[in-house]
């Protein structure tokens, strides 16, 4: 018996050891429409990249998750909806979870309140018109999260948030507006550090093999196996769903599948698991209350210019 690292792992369905959801962010151009604006449509090639993303890469991906017989969740903007309805479709078509992330890819915490509500009320709109149901879940483009994000999911009816990084397990964000369930990930499960090498955006990682991106993936995985966590990926078609990339991922699955007494589900499907063990009173899980911090902290002392 190895030493227990988690101190109050949920029980995860059947004796599962830990849940495993590859959450994809299919953000196709919207980056790039929202950084330039004017000059979108000089940017062929960093275009030809992203469309990559749901044309190519989404039917990989939607064809991998089939041969495993396993449902799993893109974050799609609304505007990306809009543009690629083949891909929406292949996703629809298997099962997957659609949840929201933003219109154009908008960083909230660069909106006002209602500029942020307007935005979100459009990306539930269109997937609402979608897939004939509102969104259970949201992850804020580019991981900014704004001091009204909280309230407005709570507002919109959103059931989880899949934006934070707080914990390894499951936990409950709360405001004066209310509560949520948080499915939290952290950066080593992004794909943007191991692969994004792109001008545009000002990235620029050295580009690792699918191997040793992988080992950074599946240490995470070892560790929610042995200790009942859960493993939410943030990665991207475009980066992702690449060919070696892709094909070492069919690996990754491979390996879970073999360890066993894995949960793979989408989201919803996670949050309503969690829900069910708070209403049962099985489970408590921890609680976070937001804002962090509404003002400065006091400073002994501030460097000189
Ligand atoms: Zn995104």
């Amino acid at each position: 018996m190895s030493l227990q690292l988690i101190d109050n792992p949920p029980r995860w369905p059947n004796g599962a050891r830990c849940a495993v959801c590859f959450c994809f962010d299919l953000d196709a151009e919207s980056l790039l429409h929202l950084y330039y604006p004017q000059d979108a449509g000089r940017r062929v090639q960093t275009s030809s990249t992203l469309r990559y993303g749901p044309r190519i890469a989404v039917p990989r991906i939607v064809r991998i998750w089939r041969h495993f017989n396993i449902r799993q969740t893109m974050y799609v903007p609304g505007w990306c909806i809009e543009t690629y309805p083949a891909a929406m479709e292949a996703l629809l078509a298997d099962g997957h979870e659609i949840g929201h992330h933003g219109y154009l890819h908008e960083r909230p915490n660069q909106l006002t309140r209602d500029d942020e509500a307007r935005v979100m009320e459009r990306g539930v709109a269109i997937i609402e018109k979608l897939t004939g149901k509102r969104p259970a879940g949201y992850r804020c483009p580019s991981g900014a999260f704004s001091p009204h994000t909280l309230d407005l999911l709570i507002e919109h009816g959103f059931t989880y948030d899949a934006s934070l990084h707080g914990d390894d397990v499951p936990y409950i964000i709360e405001s004066d507006a209310g509560h949520l369930i948080e499915l939290p990930s952290d950066f080593p499960l992004d794909d943007w550090p191991q692969y994004v090498h792109m001008k545009d955006f000002n990235m620029a990682m050295v580009i690792q093999s699918p191997q040793r991106a992988m080992e950074v993936f599946q240490a995470e995985f070892d560790a929610a196996w042995t200790h009942g966590g859960l493993w939410a990926a943030i990665w991207h078609p475009f980066v992702s769903g690449r060919l070696a990339r892709a094909d070492a991922m069919v690996r990754l699955i491979e390996h879970m599948r073999a360890k066993g007494d894995v949960w793979f589900a989408t989201m919803a499907e996670i949050a309503a698991h969690i829900q069910g063990l708070i209403d049962s009173g099985e489970w408590t899980p921890r609680r976070e209350r937001l804002p962090y911090w509404t003002a400065p902290v006091p400073q002994v002392a501030r460097p000189k210019a």
